[in-house]
């Protein structure tokens, strides 16, 4: 049996820039996925870098290097990641909720800046001026998601690493020395596993008996082929609502239901959103849905059908585009903050994944992470730890 110093499971962005700067590091890595941008979460991001998010040292810090990161990625993996700088309108459809969101906006780093119907629709002139009352902005930045994650499988490779197309069945620690992995094709050792698998890594590790707090959520999305139609901005409910569902659905009393099939955790919503990438094809959602089982039953029509109808009511233009809808798993964590790092008890298991503003951190995260485990003493990663949420779920 082949043994490496690293498996990584899952090649969507985590695991792909992860495995990326561990071979660069130096060692031998094993990247196993079935499906590299098949159906994961990366596939059909809308590829939004929320450069201005940061609310606390640690996350302006990280939005700071990230953008510094993505600056570089391009020519560093040899691939172009479509890096560009846009608008993205939040709009809102109540008066009442200017105040609310300016209050809530004035966190961050840089606060989106309110801007009247008018201006909003100078801005995105597909939008129904009919529909809102008005709409925040700020400068976003975009890369193709698709393109940074093949950056990075293939700058992986460059620097000697394995993809194997594999998925992981079972992860099997031996005792503290290694561990090994059944997967549909064989088996696997290594000294040490990161476990990247986006919406999956949960049930992963509770198949090996691991229970740590990282969840998912259910979503779907609508992509057209590529379209004439200009979209100039990045378009995104203004409430952002998804960031409280994931706030209602880790409160501690809920936590034994996510050890069972069939509970829904808080009631689904729906951020009106859409984005369009650069060769043309737009996306737009988003329904989140908090249940418990990775396998649960999505009616894609139902979810098509709801859609285009909140769609219809922002950017007409798009409700009747040609599209398919698709579904696929979201990962976070109960603080919108990843878990990075070697679970408890379980020294050669570590979890890398769990992160609310994926496309700026995970750059700057991964190649903190290859610092860290080759000696360098880093507080944020530290901080990061899994162990932190593991005593709130005590
Ligand atoms: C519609 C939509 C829009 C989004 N827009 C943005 C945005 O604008 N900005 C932003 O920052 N984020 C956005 N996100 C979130 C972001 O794209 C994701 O959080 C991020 O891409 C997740 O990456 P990941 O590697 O954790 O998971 P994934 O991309 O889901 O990858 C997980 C991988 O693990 C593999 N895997 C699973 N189980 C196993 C197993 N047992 N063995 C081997 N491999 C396995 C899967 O095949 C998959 O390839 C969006 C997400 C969606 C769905």
């Amino acid at each position: 049996m082949s043994t490496y110093d690293w498996i990584v499971v899952g090649a969507g962005i985590t695991g792909s820039a992860l495995s990326y700067e561990l071979a660069k590091k130096g060692f031998k890595v094993l990247l196993l996925d079935p499906n590299p941008l098949s159906d994961s979460a990366t596939r059909y991001s809308y590829g939004g870098l929320a450069y201005w998010s940061g609310t606390t040292e640690l996350t302006r810090t990280l939005c700071e290097e990230g953008r510094q990161r993505h600056l570089i990625l391009s020519e560093e993996l040899g691939i172009n990641t479509e890096l560009r700088e846009l608008d993205l309108i939040l709009p809102f459809n109540s008066p009442d909720d200017r105040e609310i969101l300016t209050q809530k906006y004035r966190y961050f780093a840089t606060p989106p800046k309110f801007i009247t119907i008018q201006e909003a629709c100078e801005l995105e002139p597909l939008l129904n001026p009919n529909a809102i009352s008005g709409a925040f902005t700020v400068r976003h930045g975009q890369i193709s998601p698709e393109h940074l994650n093949t950056g990075y499988i293939q700058g992986f490779k460059r620097w000697g690493g394995t993809l194997i197309l594999d998925q992981v069945l079972q992860i099997n620690p031996i005792g503290n020395q290694a561990v090994n992995v059944t997967t549909r094709l064989g088996q696997y050792q290594a000294e040490k596993i990161a476990i990247c698998a986006g919406g999956f890594s949960r049930q992963l590790l509770k198949n090996a008996g691991i229970s740590i707090p990282i969840y998912f959520t259910h979503t779907e999305i609508l992509e057209t082929p590529p379209v004439d139609l200009k979209l100039r901005t990045i378009v995104m409910s203004a409430a952002m609502e998804r960031f409280q569902l994931e706030a209602k659905a880790t409160q501690r009393d809920l936590e034994r239901l996510w050890e069972k099939p069939g509970h829904e955790l808080t009631p689904f919503i729906l951020d009106k959103s859409a984005a369009q990438l650069l060769d043309g094809r737009i996306r737009m959602g988003q329904p989140s849905r908090a249940l418990s089982d990775v396998n649960a039953a999505v009616n894609l029509l139902e979810s098509e059908t709801l859609i285009r109808q909140e769609i219809a009511k922002i950017l007409p233009a798009l409700a009747n585009l040609p599209t398919t809808c698709y579904h696929c798993l979201v990962a976070f964590s109960s603080d919108s903050l990843p878990l990075m790092g070697a679970i408890a008890n379980f020294d050669k298991i570590h979890i890398f994944s769990g992160f609310s503003n994926p496309l700026v951190f995970i750059p700057p995260l991964a190649q903190r992470f290859a610092d860290f485990i080759t000696g360098k003493s880093d507080p944020i990663i530290t901080q990061l730890s899994p162990s932190r949420s593991m005593k709130s779920i005590r």
